[in-house]
């Protein structure tokens, strides 16, 4: 009865999954959009991640920008939004798309191939009903690269030793460390009382939400002047022996509870609400190996790639294991994602979209940035549903035909002086 046909198969309904949806719908294609969550958003639905990070916000990413600012939060630049508000501008976008149609609730649970080549899914309902959903190209969206593992493809977790690409920052052996984990909050006062100092708080990394006053901790005593009453908090930052193992990450969640306990308690008192994100975010999981990997020097190169299809102007990032990194040296020029990195090495029918893309430990800490990775997924949108109307794997696409709709889509994909 739900057993269904689409040209475009978008597996994750996140950051990435929903630009590479309508990427794929405008492009000409049928899509099916699928979530495990009962709920769009990804990053920001469950992990209140609701801050825009680096650039360029371009494309459908920008566009989600204008109706944000728009209708959600006029008092503000947007670059910090409130969780549901990512989600309803994101739903209002997809209904606008007559071909595309999203199913939330659903988690793959096999990979339908011919050979080599990925032509759909199984997937479960929560109620334990499973139904197939047929594709001709399928992009895995999810952040951990379920779809992509599944399939056969070759993934890498942890730190890649610097003899691996030579990156001048990587340590000299590899190790099993990712970037650590962070849960969000946000907290709210009820009342007119006077503002509570922040700084008083154990874990203080926190920006203004909704009306536009940027980061908390730079200015706090503008924020006491101001007392906006409303923040959104990078609680704390917990090491997880690995990300990828459910265990291993519920004994992070109850560690980074106790962490925060003080600080929930000094909120309380000060007559504040709080709302945890439903979740532990998750920085960091598997990667793909894909036709090209995007290392540290990529993004020193100042070349952008002849088949770049995003352009990332976000520095390395790491949180955690940086302490010989220094500062100065995590800034680096605009660089461009290239389509190579989109194209899993292994197998075929199939597209990597968002922070999973084929990468390095410390590329992938840089570009792994919403507008980054909103950009990536709407060129992996537009590439699957070229490859369906010229009938050709991902490997044998001409990254120009790609970059030529994707301008016609409004994205940028040159550095703006
Ligand atoms: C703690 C933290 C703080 C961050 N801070 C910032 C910031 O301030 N600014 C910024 O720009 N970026 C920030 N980031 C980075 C950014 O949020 C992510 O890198 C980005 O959201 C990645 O997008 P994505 O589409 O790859 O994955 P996600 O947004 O995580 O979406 C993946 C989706 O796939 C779904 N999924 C997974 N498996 C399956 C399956 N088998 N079947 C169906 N669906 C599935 C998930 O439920 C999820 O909805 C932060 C990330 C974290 C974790």
């Amino acid at each position: 009865m739900y057993d269904k046909i689409a040209d475009v198969l978008v597996v994750g309904a996140g950051v990435s999954g929903i630009p590479a949806a309508i990427g794929a719908a405008r492009a000409g294609a049928t899509v099916v959009l699928i979530e495990d969550d009962p709920v769009i958003g990804g990053a920001t639905t469950d992990y209140f991640v609701d801050m825009f990070c680096g650039g360029p916000l371009t494309g459908i990413l920008q566009e989600a920008h204008t109706l944000l600012k728009t209708h959600y939060s006029p008092m503000s630049d947007a670059y910090f939004f409130l969780p549901d508000s990512f989600q309803r501008v994101f739903w209002y976008l997809l209904a606008q798309e007559p071909t595309l149609s999203v199913i939330t609730g659903v988690r793959v649970m096999e990979i339908l191939r011919e050979g080599q080549r990925v032509v759909g899914v199984r997937v479960a309902t929560g109620l334990g009903r499973t139904f197939t959903i047929h594709s001709q190209i399928t992009i895995d969206a999810t952040g951990c690269g379920d779809v992509a593992l599944m399939a056969g493809c070759t993934a890498m977790y942890g730190c890649e030793a610097r003899s691996d690409f030579d990156e001048p920052h990587a340590p000299l052996i590899p190790d099993h460390h990712v970037q650590e984990c962070t849960w969000l909050y946000i907290s709210q006062k009820i009342g007119n009382g006077p503002a509570f100092d922040m700084m008083k708080l154990e874990h203080v990394h926190l920006g203004v939400l909704v009306n536009g006053l940027g980061w908390f901790h730079e200015d706090p005593e503008l924020a006491m002047r101001l007392n906006p009453g409303i923040y959104l908090h990078w609680g704390c930052r917990v090491a997880c022996a690995d990300t990828r193992d459910s265990a291993i990450l519920t004994s992070a969640q109850t560690t980074a509870l106790r962490m925060m306990e003080r600080d929930h308690a000094l909120l309380r008192e000060a007559g504040y609400a709080i709302y945890l994100a439903p979740r532990l975010g998750v920085r960091e999981s598997n990667r793909i190996v894909g036709e090209h990997i995007i290392t540290e020097n990529d993004l020193r190169s100042r070349d952008l790639p002849a088949d770049t299809i995003a352009v990332g102007t976000y520095g390395i990032d790491l949180w955690g294991g940086d302490e010989n990194f220094p500062v100065e040296d995590r800034q680096t020029p605009a660089y461009g994602i290239p389509y190579r990195a989109l194209v899993p090495r292994d197998v075929d029918g199939l597209l990597l979209a968002g922070k999973i893309i084929s990468g390095s430990h410390l590329g992938m800490s840089a570009y792994r940035v919403m507008p980054i990775a909103g950009s990536i997924g709407q060129a992996a949108g537009v590439a699957a549903a070229l490859c369906v109307q010229r009938r050709k794997q991902p490997r044998d696409l001409d990254a120009q035909v790609v970059r030529a709709v994707l301008r016609n889509q409004n994205q940028q994909l040159e550095v703006m002086v």
